[in-house]
């Protein structure tokens, strides 16, 4: 089945190239040049994903993603022009899945689409085929954070706390390697995927998300320890 891709860029070139380069690739491709027609084009062609620039006419990115976020969990890959704009693009007001600053090269592009797209498939699989033997699929408890593998439902004091997909996975495989010090590089290649071409910078980010949600007072954590030069570990 061929996998459809939206792209919301108002630099008419810039488009036209990616547009070309996605066809190119295989993939069926939407398009929009300001954010108004970029809701409607998620609302109504239903991408499999939405690559969308910041700076756009009317309607910003951040507002785009922010809107669609409640409507649809179509992963979102977001341009960035400016260093200072990542912080919100990943975060929980926007919560994209993934960004690429600007420039960047076509090869990178396609690396994080097919990455992304990838997820997205792993988790209807998932989803749709529970593996055989329910020990694949156990429920995980600390104290009072509870990790439902089939639910894929994060509970702290047994009140459910929403996390977005990548946050779950990564306190999934935090969770898996309890007690153990695991490096940025290596949660980078197992949770993001080998082929993700994103920096250390990334599970910072989440680790602090994660932090904000199942840790008592996030500046001191217990659960997700920083452990100096090496990377982190999860404290069950
Ligand atoms: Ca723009």
């Amino acid at each position: 089945m061929t996998e459809k891709i939206l792209i919301v860029e108002d630099e008419r070139t810039l488009l036209e190239t990616l547009e070309y380069n996605l066809r190119r690739q295989g993939y069926e491709v939407e398009t929009a040049d300001n954010g108004v027609d970029a809701l409607a084009a998620a609302r109504t062609k239903r991408p499999d994903m939405i690559v969308l620039d910041i700076m756009l006419p009317g309607i910003d990115g951040f507002e785009v993603c922010r809107i669609l976020r409640q409507e649809m969990n179509t992963p979102i890959l977001m341009l960035t022009a400016r260093d200072d704009e990542i912080d919100r693009v990943v975060g929980l007001e926007v919560g994209a899945d993934d960004y690429l600053t600007k420039p960047f090269s076509m090869r990178e592009l396609m690396a994080r689409i097919k990455a992304l797209l990838r997820r997205v498939r792993l988790i209807r699989e998932e989803m749709t085929q529970p593996p055989a033997g329910q020990a694949l699929t156990p429920t995980y408890t600390y104290k009072n954070l509870t990790l439902d593998t089939s639910r894929r439902e994060l509970k702290v004091n047994n009140l459910v706390v929403p996390l977005k997909p990548k946050e779950y996975e990564l306190l999934l495989f935090l969770a898996q390697h309890r007690g153990q010090v695991i490096s940025r590089e290596y949660i980078l290649e197992k949770v993001w995927g080998w082929d993700y071409i994103g920096d250390s910078r990334t599970v910072d980010v989440h680790i602090r998300w994660l932090r904000e949600k199942i840790e008592s007072n996030p500046a001191e954590p217990t659960r997700i320890i920083t452990v100096r030069g090496a990377g982190y570990r999860f404290e069950g």
